[in-house]
């Protein structure tokens, strides 16, 4: 199959670089088409009109930008913001490839009991930190975000059993595992010392397969990378082709098949670490900040 680009309409990349990143999501593609039958003009409808136009040729996105209301095509967003967006807008049986569900477990320390919130989410969004034992990984980012939190001093809980405040442990566990793992990586923060956001290009190993709690695989297929500064720079998106096995780059109109060479370029030590064992297999990325995980089937 011959991929085709999408026209940036000023600074449109971050939304091209994630909707090229749901085309190749044969699941999203697939849903989105089934659900446009039944509705008229709205986001569905929108996005099947456009991918059906991109597996033809190079594509517009002026009805999918008027449809998410962006209206200043000059202006960079946030690409995590605008996936967010899409995947809230679309149908349920759309938007539930990426849907997973998180308990937040919330425990008195001093008397035991409990109480369990359901957190759906879209994607993880995963702190950079340094790492202590060298590289940062995704893995690290993970662990991370489903550490327990000690909530004790002045943050001390309320406990309904014991009717008086209480160190508290917060725990999270992930109840569903979503079919597509979306992890954000955590580039663009608010600096409170700045009064404004700054961007974070810290290296992290993106490994291309991932093991959750519970026993579960992910295999990566789809990044989305932003280079540059935070409001000038440029995103771009690195996506594994289902059917034949091969990494293509999107950048708006241009779409290129990765050589082997770039793709070990791309990905450091691909074909040494690929060789031993699938796991090994990884970037370091400055400047990966999406990322699209298939589950594997067990
Ligand atoms: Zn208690």
């Amino acid at each position: 199959m011959k991929y085709y680009g999408l026209r940036n309409q000023g600074a449109t990349c971050y939304l091209n670089s994630i909707l090229q990143a749901l085309f190749m999501t044969r699941e999203f593609r697939e849903a989105v088409k089934s659900c446009s039958k039944h509705h008229k003009d709205d986001i569905n409808v929108q996005l099947n009109t456009l991918f059906e136009s991109l597996k033809k040729k190079t594509s517009e996105t002026t009805e999918v930008t008027k449809t998410l209301r962006i209206e200043k095509v000059y202006e960079q967003q946030d690409a995590g913001q605008y996936l967010e967006k899409i995947l809230s807008d679309v149908s349920d049986e759309a938007s539930e490839i990426f849907k997973g569900e998180l308990i937040h477990r919330t425990v008195c320390d001093q008397c035991g009991s409990h109480t369990d919130d359901e957190v759906p989410f879209f994607f993880l969004s995963l702190p950079l930190m340094d790492s202590k034992n060298g590289n940062y990984s995704v893995e690290d980012g993970i662990q991370e975000f489903l550490k327990d939190v000690e909530f004790c001093g002045e943050d001390q809980m309320y406990c309904d059993e014991c009717k008086y405040k209480c160190d508290t442990t917060v725990k999270y566990k992930l109840k569903l595992h979503p079919e597509i793992l979306i992890l954000l990586l955590k580039r663009f923060e608010y600096n409170y010392h700045r009064m404004s956001y700054s961007k974070d290009s810290r290296a992290v190993d993106v490994c291309y397969t991932i093991d959750l709690p519970e026993n579960q695989t992910y295999e990566l297929y789809a990044l989305v990378e932003h280079f540059g500064s935070l409001t000038g720079g440029h995103y771009t998106a690195i996506i594994k082709s289902e059917d034949e096995d091969r990494w293509y780059e999107f950048n708006d109109s241009s779409v290129t098949l990765l050589s082997d060479h770039r793709i070990q370029r791309k990905f450091e030590n691909f074909t040494v670490y690929h060789k031993l064992t699938s796991h090994s297999f990884y970037t370091r990325s400055r400047s990966a900040h999406l990322l699209f995980y298939r589950k594997k089937s067990k």
